[in-house]
């Protein structure tokens, strides 16, 4: 028998014992290959010089803090078999409860204040347990030994069902509040449920009528919803799921996946309007399961908010915001402490790909090669912002922050990283951020204490880092950055980007000419702008006349005034972005002429890609490095004119972009040795042309790297910045 203590103190787990050296030697082994299933191990370190102490029994001792270490936090977990199990087990006694958990699943960083992790430190601290509740706990050979939200019907947290009014929803007799729930649904109403990192509002997916009102509702037009499904099998009904997609859909942290749909299913149109995928996740907390279960259908999940705003995460807050959205509220009282959003990922190439790193992944944090000499805050962009702290080899990077265009996201993003800071132990004592001065993230980080060495990192050259970091790879390469905007060294704004780059610096070797954005940010709402300047550039002023599907979608009666202001430089920024271009080949075939959510007009392009036996529309480069789309468009226009349909033209366009990038690889390989291709920024989203190009590049022999575990849109960025910090700190330049 071995007798001891065990505590947790910010350094780590500690664990005194004693008794017969081999069961000693049994313990050490037996926790280095079978670890509780949700403990990452980095290092197990033994001391067998220590004074007895002649302990009697084995016991936990209460948590210790010192600033010396952190501990990693767990993510939240999605709900495991065994506990699933009980929750369907009529003889178990948490038998339907909703907030059944154990040490393997539960939430986890969503409830934690601060540290240690310990029950008094979390948004559990308000339920005192039960005395069968607290005898588990205590109980080191039971599966809730230590579980810090473990919890059961007689002392733990509970729903209800509440109308918009505030009244009580009246539950049927021999009815839960849940099945309740769930009939409101079927009678096509909305619902505003409480999740694990916020609100979702919810509504019958096969419901054309209810899919509607909730868009009008909530004022988004055509954005995705998510979806929930029971299970496996029924996302199979809608979607093809490959083995990779059904390893992503059921791991612990149980993203939304972006899944190809099938043809001829019920799903409402309005879930997803003019797309060809859909976001499906799995349940992956009790409430869930018991919400969908015997549910032949799936629901609509999105997020909990109005429009742009961060989603609710306390009830009284979402009564308010949310009552001219929902018809009713599924509420419950265990407090969220931290708001995070769904994650959403897709298979790319057979792996998994994260587009937005949040519930399930965050805070967990990544495991780098670099050794992060000194603790930096990056404060990264402003679009899908995420911030990032590092210590020796890891990198906090944080949940999903949002569109920092508020004042409410900024409050999340400054409450999120002195929240990190004291849950890592943290203090930066170098602060990155982007060099664009307008961006909310940066102002915050100019605003910070003056004594900190402060470092503006390009925004491209942060996304040729963050995948090289995704990689775990420092050394040169040819980035190809094509993205949305971002601010330039020269003050324009780039996002068409070729950069031979490794962490500490980068060199711009080619980009997209730059082209005029008439009215700034109004020529990314409306892409049809950006369509009017590519045929002004192409053709001249005669293309007015030319019998465009653009004339069809777009009242060109204010071109005139646009051209005058283009003339005249009055509010128009220029731009090399590859996100600009794609705006406006989508306007050009007619699919948009404004847009009501980000990169809208390029993610239907890709949608409507079709089939084609010609070749890939040609760019020009003139000028060494500059790169020239007016043949591209020329070749556009005079498809068009003879009739080609937008899915082909679609499809040559997609083609010519992969073959622009394939030719400047092949003549960088020869000028500069580079065999190494990075793929970021946003538009690498577009699985298409990923696939295209990832293929192209491979043929010729190039090495393509890609992202994974980071997002290729902004999200990612932060983590670039450190990266790039962390070498000009390594350099000895700053
Ligand atoms: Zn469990
Ligand atoms: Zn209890
Ligand atoms: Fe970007």
């Amino acid at each position: 028998m071995l007798t001891g203590q065990v505590l947790n103190d910010s350094s780590g787990v500690l664990i005194d014992v004693e008794g017969n050296p081999a069961d000693i030697d049994r313990l050490v082994r037996e926790i280095k290959l079978n670890p509780p299933p949700l403990s990452t191990i980095d290092s197990v370190e033994c001391n067998n010089n220590l004074r007895l102490a002649n302990f009697r029994e084995f016991r936990i001792v209460s948590s210790q803090t010192s600033t010396e270490k952190f501990v990693p936090i767990s993510a939240d977990i999605a709900t495991c078999d065994e506990c699933l199990g009980e929750l369907f087990d009529p003889k178990n006694r948490r038998y339907r409860y909703p907030f059944i958990n154990c040490t393997n699943c539960g939430p986890r960083f969503t409830i934690i204040e601060d540290i240690p992790y310990d029950r008094a430190l979390t948004t559990m601290r308000e339920f005192a347990m039960c005395r069968e509740c607290e005898t588990e706990y205590l109980d080191p050979a039971n599966r809730r030994f230590h579980a810090e939200p473990t919890a059961c019907a007689a002392c733990g947290p509970a729903v209800s069902l509440l109308k918009t009014s505030g009244d009580n929803c009246p539950t049927a007799a021999g009815q839960d509040v849940i099945s309740s729930a769930r009939a409101l649904l079927l009678a096509g109403q909305i619902l505003a449920i409480k999740g694990i990192g916020g609100f979702h509002l919810a509504c019958d997916a096969l419901n054309p009528e209810t899919v509607a009102r909730l868009r009008q509702r909530k004022y988004r037009e055509d954005k995705p919803f998510a979806l929930m499904a029971g299970t496996l099998e029924q996302i199979q009904k809608y979607c093809y799921v490959s083995d990779a997609e059904v390893e992503l859909l059921t791991s612990k942290p149980r993203p939304i996946v972006l899944l190809q749909q099938r043809s001829e299913i019920p799903i409402a149109r309005a879930v997803a309007p003019a797309a060809k995928s859909l976001g499906f996740m799995l349940p992956y907390s009790p409430l869930h399961h018991l919400l969908m279960e015997d549910l032949d259908r799936p629901l609509v999940l999105t997020s909990g908010n109005f429009s742009d705003e961060p989603i609710c995460i306390e009830n009284d807050d979402a009564r308010q915001r949310l009552s001219k959205i929902a018809d009713a509220f599924l509420l419950h009282d265990r407090r969220i402490h931290i708001r995070s959003d769904d994650s959403l990922a897709r298979v790319a190439q057979g792996r998994k790909l994260l587009l937005r790193r949040s519930r399930g992944y965050a805070p967990a944090p990544l495991k780098t090669e670099i050794n992060f000499e000194r603790q930096i805050l990056a404060c990264g962009a402003e679009l899908k912002n995420t911030f990032c702290l590092t210590r020796d080899n890891y990198a906090f990077l944080s949940h999903h922050i949002g569109d920092l265009e508020n004042l409410e996201t900024l409050k999340s993003f400054i409450e999120g990283i002195e929240h990190f800071k004291r849950l890592f132990n943290l203090e930066p004592e170098v602060v990155a951020y982007d060099l664009h001065p307008e961006y909310l993230s940066t102002k915050y980080a100019l605003g910070l204490n003056d004594e900190l060495p402060k470092l503006a990192v390009q925004h491209h050259h942060a996304h040729v880092a963050s995948c090289l970091a995704d990689n775990g790879l420092e050394g040169e390469v040819l980035g190809v950055v094509f993205d949305g905007l971002g601010f330039g060294l020269d003050g324009r704004f780039w996002g068409g980007e070729f950069l031979v780059a490794n962490a500490l610096e980068a060199e711009r070797v080619a980009h997209l000419d730059y082209v005029p954005m008439p009215g700034g940010s109004r020529a990314i709402r409306e892409p049809w702008r950006m369509a009017a300047v590519y045929l002004q550039r192409a053709l001249g002023d005669g293309f007015t006349n030319l019998n465009l599907p653009l004339n069809g979608i777009a009242d060109l009666r204010s071109w005139p005034t646009l051209q005058r202001m283009i003339a005249g430089g009055v509010n128009c920024p220029e731009t090399s972005s590859m996100g600009r271009l794609f705006d406006a080949i989508s306007s050009l075939v007619g699919l948009r002429s404004s847009i009501n959510y980000e990169g809208q007009a390029a993610i239907e392009l890709e949608a409507i890609a079709g089939k084609t036996n010609g070749k890939g529309y040609g760019f020009e480069i003139t000028e060494p490095g500059v790169i020239q789309a007016e043949p591209v468009i020329r070749n556009v226009v005079e498809d068009l004119l003879n009739g080609v349909k937008a899915p082909e033209v679609s499809a040559k366009f997609h083609l010519g972009v992969s073959r622009l990038i394939l030719n400047v690889a092949q003549e960088l390989r020869g000028e500069r040795k580079l065999n190494r291709v990075a793929l970021s920024g946003g538009v690498f989203q577009n699985m298409f042309l990923l696939q295209l190009v990832s293929m192209g590049l491979n043929e010729l022999g190039f090495e393509v790297i890609t992202h994974r575990r980071i997002p290729p849109n902004d999200g990612g960025i932060s983590l670039g910045q450190a990266v790039v910090a962390n070498a000009q700190i390594a350099a000895g330049r700053f």
